[in-house]
């Protein structure tokens, strides 16, 4: 892995950590959680900044995925939960 620099998190001044979090994604109360997924954390209070990278990878699935839940949630008139876990 390329070594980047480290970013500041702009509201507490503490520098980032590169750990897991989950990526949420919610439209149309539909939400789309991805747990483990790398990102900048901030230490207080846990706000991640994803890479271009990651988003890139993660809005294929997302979108996929949304799409699916769509067409369930004509059925069904409540919020549905999607978790997609990457190994
Ligand atoms: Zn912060």
């Amino acid at each position: 892995m390329i070594s980047k620099p480290v970013p500041i998190c702009g509201t507490h001044k503490v520098p980032k950590k590169w750990s897991t979090t989950t990526f949420e994604y919610s439209h149309e109360g539909i939400l789309i959680r991805v747990p483990n997924v790398y990102a900048w954390v901030c230490p207080e209070d846990g706000e991640a900044s994803f890479t271009p990278e990651t988003v890139d990878e993660l809005s294929e699935t997302v979108r996929e995925l949304h799409e699916t839940a769509k067409r369930v949630k004509k059925c069904r008139d409540v919020p549905t939960e999607y978790i997609v876990s990457v190994a």
